[in-house]
């Protein structure tokens, strides 16, 4: 059975103070029956370890480099968000493929590269409105799906994360059939690459304005095995009930 999966993207917000959202949502899940996944800004990684060392939430970064090391200013190897105390990095988010123009070559790379150091790879993939109007949802889906997943994946290291780019940040989300669509697709085509093994064993997560009153719904959708959540996932009363909805 694949463990259910909470994760938080908190983008770039957070500063020191933000980490008792961390202890706060602790509280409220001293044992929780779902993982939990805090991803803060890179500042924060090192501190949001330390502060969830003996919590039941995991810290990831946002994203990383391909590279191992080297003279990348401002970049982050998969390595040194390994060496922070995270246990996994969000790659291919909408966000860095449209304002950073990373291609799903370069999220494969940096799966790889998370791969390597041992980190959890949370890829994310999804269409945009005009290409859902065009009917391109699937193939989008396909050739992200093609593109961006490293051949070093496994049902332990691989997450994958669906977030119509429509659906982020904006209130509106798909209908349960359209999401059950695409994490269907996205299961067919694991099972199909990897072997039913590995197939089965990936976590699905739907993202895009999931919020406490909706969490419900989206998590009965079948092959939807948890949420990324952004705004939502910021301030633990928010947080909370959408743990709570999937556990
Ligand atoms: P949202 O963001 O929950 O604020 O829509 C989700 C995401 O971008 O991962």
């Amino acid at each position: 059975m694949r463990r259910k999966l909470a994760a938080g993207n908190w983008k770039m917000n957070g500063l020191t103070a933000s980490l008792g959202e961390l202890q706060s949502l602790a509280s409220a899940h001293p044992d929780p029956l779902v993982d939990i996944l805090v991803c803060p800004p890179a500042t924060l990684v090192s501190a949001a370890a330390q502060c969830c060392a003996t919590l039941p939430i995991a810290i990831g970064g946002q994203d990383c480099h391909a590279e191992r090391a080297g003279a990348h200013t401002g970049d982050i190897s998969a390595e040194m968000l390994k060496d922070s105390g995270a246990c996994a990095a969000i790659l291919g988010h909408s966000e860095r493929r449209e304002h950073h123009g990373e291609t799903s070559d370069m999220v494969r790379a940096k799966a790889r590269a998370a791969h390597a150091a041992g980190l959890i790879a949370v890829i994310c993939m999804g269409e945009s409105l005009a290409q859902r109007d065009a009917a391109n949802t699937l193939d989008i889906i396909a050739a992200q799906l093609a593109l961006s997943i490293p051949d070093t994946s496994t049902a332990e290291n691989l997450v994958i994360a669906y977030e119509p780019i429509w659906a982020i940040g904006t209130g509106k989300v798909p209908t349960p059939a359209q999401i059950g669509e695409v994490h269907d697709f996205i299961r067919t085509r694991l099972e199909r690459r990897f072997g039913p093994g590995v197939g089965r064993g990936v976590r699905i997560l739907y993202g895009g304005s999931v919020k406490p009153d909706n969490a419900d719904t989206i998590f009965r959708v079948p092959n939807v095995d948890g949420a990324l959540v952004g705004g939502a996932s910021l301030r633990a009363e928010d947080f909370s009930p959408i743990i709570h909805a999937l556990s």
